[in-house]
């Protein structure tokens, strides 16, 4: 078990927390998601109400180490004040010494947020002096961005090693969680499994065999299986060096008595686009020039039942082309017989959270994961470097 915010002292401290709020911000400076901000106010409020002193870090996009004034923190900044009912200082540059005696002058209960950390090109490279000046600034460091988790970078993992490190109560309940659904579900326990990057999902398909009952498996993924049992597949994406595992993976899904549902049908495209002409196929039947964009009818209605007698449900992954509208039927029905579900349900990874979010689903699910490659490394069964340096109770 890992410390969180509740087994430390923070009365007085420096407490940097490094979050997430790599949030969707449109062209007029607009926040168009706030989830990731609402997500770390237990903590913060928890904090200020103990008498720390704040220190908000976090990135936004990929700056590549450049000062990007359009990837700059302050509509967030506002936000966060807004939602806090208090002022937050803003420090425009972490490496200057005007940064130090601000944090230095704070008094508890204060709060302060710096400049975008991907502005330092130290960062993503773990560079430890930078590591050392994040280090400088506080007394105590708390993990709130479990989106950022699986990366080794200065002001996640660095910065961890060298100053007293918990976890604050995102990342516990993201943890709690996943932990739940992965080493104590209630049964029958059904993941559905969609996207479509085999390489990254099938790591995460070995591990669940060991605890699920029933893979449903859809999106682009599914046809390098359906290939694998000799279908044809037309052009749908396919990872010819998968081929092998993907079998493999069935056979030992078979030798362990899990289920693996592969598509039954499917809806091909002659293109890649949304205007595309479109056809149904039977999975294994595909005319040559079409590929699979989205799961069929009679997939649906099967996947359907599965779900509906499901205690427990993981999900990651959409089930067809979700960025276009005429293939997001799979994924959204999916989404829908999830909500409905009254066991236990958690869902990550972008496009299959968009997808509950968009319907207004989310408040019908148990646990919306804030991570999409941080939690398909704890579905892969690996523990997250981040997490791994934070001290034990
Ligand atoms: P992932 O990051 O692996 O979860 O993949 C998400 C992506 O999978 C989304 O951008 C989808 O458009 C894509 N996807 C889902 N189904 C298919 C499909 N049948 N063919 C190609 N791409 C797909």
């Amino acid at each position: 078990m890992k410390k969180t915010i509740r087994d430390i002292d923070v009365a007085n401290k420096r407490v940097l927390v490094r979050v997430d709020y790599n949030v969707p911000i449109n062209a007029e400076l607009k926040i168009m998601d706030d989830t990731r901000i609402t997500a770390t106010l237990p903590t913060i409020n928890y904090l200020i109400e103990h008498g720390a002193k704040v220190i908000l870090c976090s990135h936004l996009g990929r700056p590549n180490g450049q000062v990007e004034p359009k990837l700059s923190l302050r509509p967030v900044l506002a936000r966060l004040t807004q939602l806090l009912d208090r002022p937050v200082s803003f420090a425009e540059d972490i490496t200057d010494k005007s940064t130090a005696e601000l944090v230095n002058n704070m008094q508890a209960g204060d709060v302060v947020m710096l400049e975008n950390v991907r502005f330092y090109k130290q960062e993503e490279k773990n560079d430890e002096a930078f590591a050392k000046k994040l280090a400088s600034l506080a007394d105590v460091f708390v993990l709130e961005a479990f989106a950022t988790a699986h990366r080794k970078h200065a002001s996640t993992y660095g910065v961890a090693k060298l100053i007293p490190a918990v976890c604050g109560f995102l990342v516990e309940q993201e943890l709690q969680m996943f932990n739940k659904v992965l080493n104590s579900p209630e049964h029958p326990f059904v993941a559905i499994l969609g996207g479509a990057k085999v390489a990254d999902k099938l790591p995460v398909i070995e591990n669940l065999l060991d605890k699920v009952d029933t893979i449903l498996l859809g999106g682009g993924m599914a046809y390098t299986f359906i290939k694998a049992i000799g279908g044809n597949v037309g052009m749908s994406l396919v990872d010819s060096t998968k081929l092998e595992l993907a079998s493999k993976i069935m056979d030992k899904a078979k030798e362990k008595g899990v289920k693996i549902i592969l598509p039954i049908d499917n809806v091909g495209a002659k293109e890649f686009s949304e205007d595309a002409e479109t056809k149904v196929f039977n999975s294994g039947f595909f005319a040559d020039d079409y590929q699979g964009m989205d799961i069929g009818p009679k997939t649906i209605k099967a996947f359907k039942k599965v779900i509906k007698k499901a205690k427990t449900i993981v999900w990651n992954g959409p089930l067809g082309v979700y960025e276009y509208e005429k293939f997001k039927r799979g994924t959204n029905k999916i989404a829908k017989y999830v909500a409905k579900n009254k066991g236990i349900s958690v869902i990550g990874g972008g496009d299959s959270v968009a997808a509950v979010q968009s319907l207004g689903y989310a408040k019908k699910i148990t646990h919306i994961s804030t991570g999409g490659g941080a939690s398909l490394m704890v579905l892969q069964g690996k523990t997250l470097p981040c997490v791994e340096v934070i001290e034990d109770i």
